[in-house]
């Protein structure tokens, strides 16, 4: 007696755009020896998969239990269709029937994974201000429309390069359908423009260094950015984007820097690392101003770690948060670098009360006299979106403006 052939169709609904989703599937699908086909459309994710009725229902049990770690499903809805025959799977381009809403994921953090990579002298995207994976990277704001593939992102306007390509194709590759995979040979590119000279990054940093307003562009728009621990360039800011009394937040390249500002237990600490990286309002070390610098940096310039008090005055509390994206790693230097502040003010780009800057037309108009020199680079941000802010409460997280994630 032959096992019977059945075909089924799933469609996936939740967030499961730009997590990775589609990898997951045929990789999953490969194991389990079944046939059939996964797309994007605008309700979510459609699946197909044929072969013997326990592994189908493998399938689903694994959909269920172990999708990607960023993939929220909202619902499974299964229907039986005609068995085609066939073998393999494959990826199928995405299709635009479907009514419904789908969700995007927001963007996420560099992963670990990345953040090793950008660290290696070894790697080819050594120092790529732009690396990311199938587990990280923006999503959200370089999405034109749905549903979610690179050409209807902002990452159109770079084609890939061979090995890219090559790493997009492979099942195997951890970029396997990374809609924003880039490199240094095909990537986005940064420019600076304003005192100093040499490479962008090193140009910038030795501003901040020097205690000038850095408008950086980020993920989500425009940041300024100036050394916390500086109270004269911390003043001027405040000075410039009329920001009265209100406090700032700050950026810190680890954990281990939080911890020497402000007091991190393990509620704040899961906070702090979760892919959203939020601004975490955090109660500030005591006594404040003790002097930490960094261990074995004394002496060395720019490297004292005490927010001035221009950065929230009268302020119990300071709102934290980790760097989260390649380019603010590298703002914050990596081994070979000349020291530069590990405490960074990065307040959005806009005067109080305006909406953040992310057009680079615009934030070149509207941030001129607000900023010293600009970090920016050729990827658009197609839709804003400024840092959230959370306060952990009896280890509870306590939304105070909900944004990225
Ligand atoms: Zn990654
Ligand atoms: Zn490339």
């Amino acid at each position: 007696m032959t096992v019977a052939r059945l075909r089924r169709r799933l469609l996936v609904r939740g967030v499961v755009q730009g997590v990775g989703f589609r990898p997951f599937v045929y990789t999953t699908a490969a194991e389990l020896a079944l046939s059939g086909s996964v797309s994007n459309d605008n309700s979510g994710v459609v699946i197909e998969i044929e072969g013997a009725p326990a592994d189908l229902d493998a399938f689903t049990e694994r959909l269920r239990l172990r999708p990607p770690p960023l993939a929220v499903i909202e619902s499974v809805d299964q229907a039986e269709i005609a068995v085609r025959g066939g073998t393999g799977f494959h990826i199928a381009g995405t299709t635009s029937d479907g009514s419904g809403r789908t969700l995007a994921s927001p963007d996420v953090a560099i992963c670990a994974d990345c953040e090793r990579e950008l660290r290696d002298p070894q790697d080819r995207r050594y120092r790529h201000p732009f690396i990311n994976c199938t587990n990280c990277g923006p999503r959200f704001t370089i999405i034109a429309s749905l549903p979610y593939d690179r050409e209807r992102t902002s990452m159109a306007d770079f084609a890939m390069c061979d090995r890219c390509a090559r790493e997009y194709a492979d099942p195997a590759d951890r970029r396997f359908h990374a809609q924003p995979i880039a490199c240094p040979d095909c990537g986005p590119a940064l420019a600076y423009s304003g005192p100093g000279s040499g490479a962008p990054l090193a140009a910038a940093r030795e501003l901040l260094r020097a205690g000038g307003i850095l408008a950086v562009k980020g993920i989500g728009g425009y940041h300024l950015a100036c050394d916390a621990a500086n109270e004269a360039a911390v003043a001027e800011l405040r000075r410039r984007k009329r920001r009265g009394d209100k406090p700032f937040a700050v950026m810190v390249p680890d954990l281990a820097t939080a911890r020497a500002i402000v007091e991190v237990d393990d509620a704040a600490s899961a906070l702090l690392t979760s892919p959203a990286r939020p601004i975490v309002l955090l109660a500030r070390r005591s006594p404040p101003g003790a002097g930490f610098v960094a261990p074995g940096d004394a002496a060395a310039e720019g490297r004292c770690l005490v927010p001035a008090a221009s950065v929230a005055p009268g302020n119990p509390d300071l709102g934290v948060m980790l760097a989260y994206t390649p380019l603010h790693l590298l703002l914050f230097g990596l081994p070979g670098d000349p020291p530069g502040p590990q405490v960074l003010v990065m307040t959005s780009g806009n005067l109080g009360g305006e909406p953040i800057c992310y057009e680079d037309d615009d934030a070149r108009t509207r941030l001129t006299g607000l900023a010293d020199g600009w970090l920016s680079h050729n990827r658009r941000i197609l839709v804003p979106c400024d840092d959230s802010v959370v306060r952990a409460l009896d280890g509870r997280e306590l939304p105070v403006r909900r944004s990225r994630g």
